[in-house]
């Protein structure tokens, strides 16, 4: 099984290629055409499951489709713990979208100076890789524009609750439009990451690798 199998093009098949992957992870075949598909995922996956891409690839193409609304702000929004894996997933989608015309990624993390970020910011791209205290800053701000929302991930959703991020994930789904896909990768999927799964997630169909 390769990638272009999975239902992804070619210029994207061809990155992941060249980063060295010759076959997908269990992960990636199961999560890759669902999300394709549309449909909002739980996934419960470790880091080193290669997560990061069975997220990424189908969001990045997605991105090969013309935008149906016109605005400026971001067409796939990450939402990660820490700065650390921010950075990663930033790493990560440049290299898996470097074939593709519009496939922007910026990361807004706390401890980047403002005027940096708000240049980033001000110019155009299409995915924003965040954590949830910036951005909620950000957002509060009015820098960024989620009209043209098409999928939200939150990668690594229990790391997020135990770090105290409830509040703010609420808040900032609460501005995404209802339309979107989310796609909700976590190590555990109980307690209290069960409670926010029922709130934010749509039918989901679950994976657990
Ligand atoms: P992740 O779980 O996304 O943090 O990925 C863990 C590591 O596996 C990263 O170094 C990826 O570059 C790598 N990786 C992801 N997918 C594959 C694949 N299909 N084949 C080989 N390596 C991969």
């Amino acid at each position: 099984m390769d990638f272009s199998s999975l239902g992804l093009s070619e210029p994207i098949a061809q990155a992941v290629l060249e980063a060295g992957y010759t076959e997908p992870t269990p992960v990636q075949l199961a999560a890759i055409p669902a999300a394709l598909a549309g449909k909002d995922l739980v996934v419960s996956s470790r880091t080193g499951s290669g997560k990061t891409a069975a997220f990424m690839l189908p969001s990045l193409q997605r991105l090969t489709a013309e935008p149906t609304i016109k605005a400026r702000g971001p067409r796939v929004l990450v939402l990660t713990p820490t700065r650390e894996l921010a950075v990663q997933v930033t790493d990560a989608t440049k290299r898996y979208g470097k074939n593709l015309r519009y496939a922007k990624a910026v990361s807004v993390v706390g401890g980047m100076p403002y005027p940096v970020q708000n240049k980033l910011l001000a110019a155009p791209y299409e995915i924003l890789v965040a954590t949830p205290g910036r951005l909620m800053d950000q957002m509060n701000r009015g820098r960024i524009d989620f009209s043209r929302l098409e999928i939200l991930i939150l990668d690594e959703a229990d790391r997020m609750l135990d770090m105290g991020f409830v509040d703010d994930i609420e808040a900032i789904c609460a501005k995404l439009p209802a339309s979107r896909q989310t796609l909700f990768f976590s190590a555990t999927l109980d307690g209290q990451v069960a409670r926010m799964m029922q709130r934010l997630l749509k039918d989901p169909e679950r994976i657990e690798i």
